[in-house]
């Protein structure tokens, strides 16, 4: 059973969210908030281990910020 993770676009919470359908994921929402405004990272073996150095995903930490490490909060714009 796929686990995702998910990003709170309001307040920048990460969780962990099971899926058991594809019609589930539409109707996921924040653990902290309850805000349906949601955004679903992708967590594949391939990105974790840091990468070559061009990859796509140090690309992505190197926009996010110290207060959320993620780019999404309201710092970060
Ligand atoms: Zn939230």
């Amino acid at each position: 059973m796929p686990v995702y993770d998910y990003k709170c676009r309001k307040c920048g919470k990460v969780f962990e969210k099971f899926l058991r359908s594809v019609s589930a994921a539409a109707t996921v929402k924040c653990e902290k908030c309850g805000s349906s405004q949601v955004v679903k990272l992708v967590t594949c073996c391939a990105v974790s281990s840091g990468g070559k150095g061009e990859g796509s995903g140090s690309a992505k930490s190197s926009s996010s910020c110290s207060t959320c490490s993620g780019g999404t909060c309201s710092t970060c714009h």
